[in-house]
């Protein structure tokens, strides 16, 4: 699906039209003046005629301040234009990126998309702006000089004409050869964020493994090779202005040689040949500019192939009709089901084993019930919570909510319902108030006190001066780990959800607080009939769920209460005999 770009530009329409027609009046005054010069010489000069010569010179300054006041109100309109339309176009990108699944987002890859949502709207936008300032003057003056020239003299403009076809061959051969540099330069811009990131991500992993050495010379490999490429592309695109003067300078010689003769038998006048002399400058300024223009219109074209990648790529909501009601009751009656669901994570190995996180897994969790998932490491447990809240959709087989299929639910009305903890979870720069009132904006403060209350978050944010008005920095990193999951579990139970879901939400706390905080959320969630799927690799945690569910290596091992699992599944008992000793486990 090719994506056009113009919807972006429209509603700068305006702006746009009366730039371009503001600039081509400047050109129009522009081409003007050459006339005026002959007739200073031809008519002034010759004659002695003074008061002519200042009469002349004074019409050409009113039309050069004529130009000016046109060339600034041309850039103003240009400014608003490509301001708006790159405001627009970063906007649009940024919703749309956002309402991506994850597996598309990841074709892609974060640093690539932030390049293309900066640097590549930004080279836009600068074309956008260049064209306007610069689109329709450049042919204007260029086919303006010319037909002026063969007005004043039709032999002579053959040498004027004969220079800027030369000049198009070597600016369409050059284009044409750098092209496809600037492409690749824009992925190896990518490849150097991907390196950067990854050292910034990784300092402290860096600096005890001592490998400081090592990332340096990545980071060196790749930004040699975006400068060798960019070394390329600069090199063929220097050969334009060179190329450009040597053309028109030679063209300026053959003017005096042939208009030398053509003076002689009387056939031009001295001042017409410094008119089409200055004619030639004008074109040639103009051509520089085409050749200064070719590098950002090339480089612009590039990025307007990544955008539209970008824009190209499937919405994950598309797939369903409508929207979801507005502020849907909450349902009593929550129940979840999975139908033989099988789910390979996408990847260049299409089918390959090692891809398959979940094997044929069935399963349903009644309303008000409380499931727990266990397994090891790796076991498929997160892939779960994925498929439930829909970041992905199962390779095969079906989720079932309340008896629809997870596909049939418009995606917001699924996320309404369901509150996630995730392992590592994220808090955002802002209070503790704004933080805790993420899923649900109207919480009033006993609200968001109870949620810290169940959540074992109560003593220390009680703890700071400012209460639930403190500060959260960026990502939380003023909390401990431990500090974090306990205000994301509070958060999600701030939502007004059906489910809640605590992925391995408590393993950076201790024993005592963790047992405390899921009696809590246990004995909150009976109160409001709530679903609750708790995910832990600790027993204690879990044992007193009403069903639990063992996973390994992506099957489903075992499924039902403590005791009927000790018997019948060995991995559990595997699991509990590494954990809990004694009598305790029985
Ligand atoms: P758990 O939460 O039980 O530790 P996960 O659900 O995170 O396990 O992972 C299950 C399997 O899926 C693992 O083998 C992991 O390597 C794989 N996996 C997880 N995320 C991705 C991903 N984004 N792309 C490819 N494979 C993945
Ligand atoms: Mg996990």
């Amino acid at each position: 699906m090719k994506v056009s770009l113009f919807p972006f530009l429209r509603p700068f329409l305006r702006e746009t039209v009366a730039g371009l027609f503001f600039k081509l009046i400047e050109a129009g005054l522009e081409l003007m003046l050459p006339i005026l010069l002959a007739r200073i010489i031809d008519i002034g000069i010759s004659g002695r005629d003074i008061p002519f010569i200042y009469k002349t010179g004074g019409q050409m300054l009113l039309l050069i301040g004529a130009g000016l006041v046109f060339a600034v109100l041309c850039q103003y309109c240009a400014a608003v234009a490509a301001q708006g339309f790159g405001d627009k176009l970063r906007t649009a990108l940024f919703l749309h990126i956002n309402r991506l699944s994850v597996s598309e987002q990841r074709k892609i890859g974060t640093e690539s998309l932030m390049n293309r949502i900066t640097s590549d709207v930004e080279r836009l936008q600068l074309a956008v702006s260049m064209l306007i300032r610069l689109g329709s003057r450049i042919p204007f003056v260029v086919l303006g000089a010319v037909l002026a020239s063969v007005m004043i003299d039709l032999p002579l403009s053959g040498v004027i004409i004969t220079g800027a076809v030369a000049f198009l061959v070597v600016a369409a051969v050059i284009i044409l050869s750098v092209f496809p540099l600037y492409t690749e330069l824009q992925s190896r811009l990518d490849r150097i964020g991907k390196t950067l990131r990854e050292s910034f991500l990784g300092v402290r992993v860096i600096r005890v493994f001592r490998r400081r050495q090592h990332q340096r010379e990545r980071f060196d490999v790749t930004v040699d090779e975006h400068e060798k490429t960019a070394v390329r592309a600069a090199k063929i695109s220097s050969f334009m202005q060179p190329s450009t003067q040597l053309i028109m300078n030679l063209a300026i010689c053959g003017i005096l040689w042939f208009g030398a003769g053509r003076v002689d038998s009387g056939a031009l006048s001295t001042g017409q040949v410094i008119a089409l002399i200055n004619y030639i400058l004008q074109i040639l300024v103009a051509l520089i500019l085409v050749a200064n223009l070719t590098v950002i219109f090339t480089r612009a074209a590039a990025s307007r192939k990544r955008v539209r990648e970008v824009m190209a790529l499937p919405l994950f909501s598309d797939r369903i009709d409508g929207m979801s009601p507005a502020g849907t009751a909450p349902d009593a009656d929550f129940s979840l089901e999975f139908r033989d669901v099988t789910y390979r994570y996408p990847g260049e190995g299409t089918e390959t084993e090692s891809r398959t996180a979940l094997r044929d897994i069935s399963f349903c969790v009644a309303p008000g019930e409380t499931l727990a998932i266990t397994g090891t490491t790796g076991s498929g447990k997160s892939t779960l919570v994925s498929l439930m809240i829909r970041l992905a959709d199962p390779t095969e087989g079906s989720i079932r909510v309340m008896g629809r299929k997870t596909t049939d639910v418009p995606v917001d009305e699924l996320r309404q319902k369901i509150s996630v903890v995730h392992q590592a979870p994220k808090l955002f720069s802002g209070t503790v108030a704004e933080n805790l009132r993420w899923g649900n904006g109207n919480a009033d403060e006993q609200k968001l006190q109870e949620a810290l209350k169940v959540a074992q978050a109560k003593d220390f944010i009680e703890a700071l001066p400012e209460g639930l008005n403190s500060r959260v920095e960026r990502n939380g990193r003023n909390f401990s780990g431990g500090q974090r999951q306990r205000l994301a579990i509070a958060r999600a139970l701030v939502k007004p959800a059906d489910l809640l879901i605590l992925d391995d939400s408590a393993s950076a706390l201790d024993y005592l607080t963790e047992s405390r905080l899921y009696h809590a959320v246990t004995k909150s969630n009976r109160e409001t009939g709530r679903t609750l799927i708790v995910i832990s690799q600790r027993i204690a945690a879990i044992r007193s769920a009403d069903r639990i569910l063992v996973l390994d290596e992506g099957r489903m091992v075992g499924f039902g209460t403590h005791r009927r699992l000790l018997t019948d599944c060995p991995e559990y008992k595997e699991i509990v005999d590494s954990q809990l000793f004694g009598k305790e486990a029985t």
